[in-house]
């Protein structure tokens, strides 16, 4: 816990959250976004998720679609219609690489898509962009939203 926190300390690094009912993953996400600067909040449920979002909303959320009870696509859907948390953007991921899969969550309202297994370079470099103001789909997703609500 210590060198999370010196770390998180010393880079001021974005807020994560990471919604994983597998704890594996969930724990292997934590040490690889911990380490590359970021503090990160894991949920290991859809419960645990919604109550770590309404206590302190991360800059970023990425989500397991597989969630047992509440699922991920309904989480995605919920955030993506309360004005309080439609703004922060969401990489769904899932085991299956269904292309069904990425249309439920393009739809859900989730920025981005990944197929588990994917590898970590690159949701490292997909995270980076979301977060640095660099990533298109979040910036028409941004715009969308300031044109709806206008
Ligand atoms: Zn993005």
């Amino acid at each position: 816990m210590t060198t999370v926190d010196v770390k998180a300390g010393r880079m001021a690094g974005e807020r994560i959250l990471v919604v994983d009912d597998n704890l594996l993953n969930l724990k292997l996400a934590t040490v690889l976004l911990v380490r590359a600067g970021y503090r990160v909040d894991g949920a290991a449920s859809a419960n645990e998720a919604i109550a770590q979002l309404e206590r302190e909303p991360p800059q970023l959320i990425i989500l397991d679609l597989r969630l047992p009870e509440i699922g991920g696509l309904e989480l995605a859907r919920t955030w993506k219609q309360d004005p309080r948390f439609c703004g922060i953007p969401i990489i769904a991921m899932t085991a299956s690489g269904l292309r069904a899969d990425e249309e439920d969550a393009r739809l859900a309202g989730c920025e981005h898509y990944m197929a588990k297994p994917f590898v970590l370079a690159e949701l490292l470099e997909q995270v980076a962009r979301c977060l640095n103001g660099t990533c298109d789909v979040c910036a028409r997703a941004r715009t969308r939203r300031a044109t709806t609500t206008a």
